[in-house]
């Protein structure tokens, strides 16, 4: 996902482009804006995201869309006209960068910003039962046979039988 931002970078600080992107995974679709900066370029994307899981319960694998939302400042590393170097005040060392070439690659931020649109927990439907504790069986598919009494009431009945014999 690549943007040319040499006219951009040309013209006064608040210019703005609009692009509609269509598919291309893990993005279904969105509308960047690029803003122009003093010596950088913000980018506006929302759209939505295809995002590939696996159940946090029965670590069954699935997708599902997500809004994809996210502002990110790319600094400008050299002057479009002459080619210097540019020192910007812009963003810090994490920030993203436009190219020698003078174009975004907003690639990587999207991946980023999928990768953590899917950092909850998920279910792969919300009456998930999931995994046997016990056995590792996948409830979904049917009930095993482990006896799934919580501990401590086991741990009560044996206390109850050791009194008994005692008594
Ligand atoms: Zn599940
Ligand atoms: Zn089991």
């Amino acid at each position: 996902m690549f943007f040319s931002v040499s006219g951009l970078l040309q013209e006064p600080v608040g210019s703005k482009r609009k692009h509609e992107l269509g598919p291309q995974a893990p993005l279904l679709h969105g509308t960047v804006e690029l803003v122009r900066l003093t010596h950088a370029v913000l980018v506006c994307l929302s759209g939505e995201a295809a995002v590939d899981t696996a159940c946090s319960r029965c670590l069954a694998p699935f997708s599902y869309v997500a809004p994809l939302q996210f502002e990110e400042i790319f600094i400008q590393q050299v002057e479009v006209a002459t080619g210097a170097k540019v020192e910007s005040e812009e963003g810090d060392e994490e920030s993203f960068t436009i190219g020698l070439d003078h174009t975004i690659d907003i690639t990587e931020a999207v991946r980023q910003y999928t990768e953590m649109a899917a950092a909850m927990q998920p279910l792969c439907q919300p009456e998930c039962p999931g995994l046997c504790a016990e056995c590792g069986q996948d409830l979904t598919l049917g009930a095993c046979a482990c006896d799934r009494t919580p501990l401590d009431s086991r741990w009560a009945a044996l206390a109850e039988l050791r009194l008994r014999s005692n008594g």
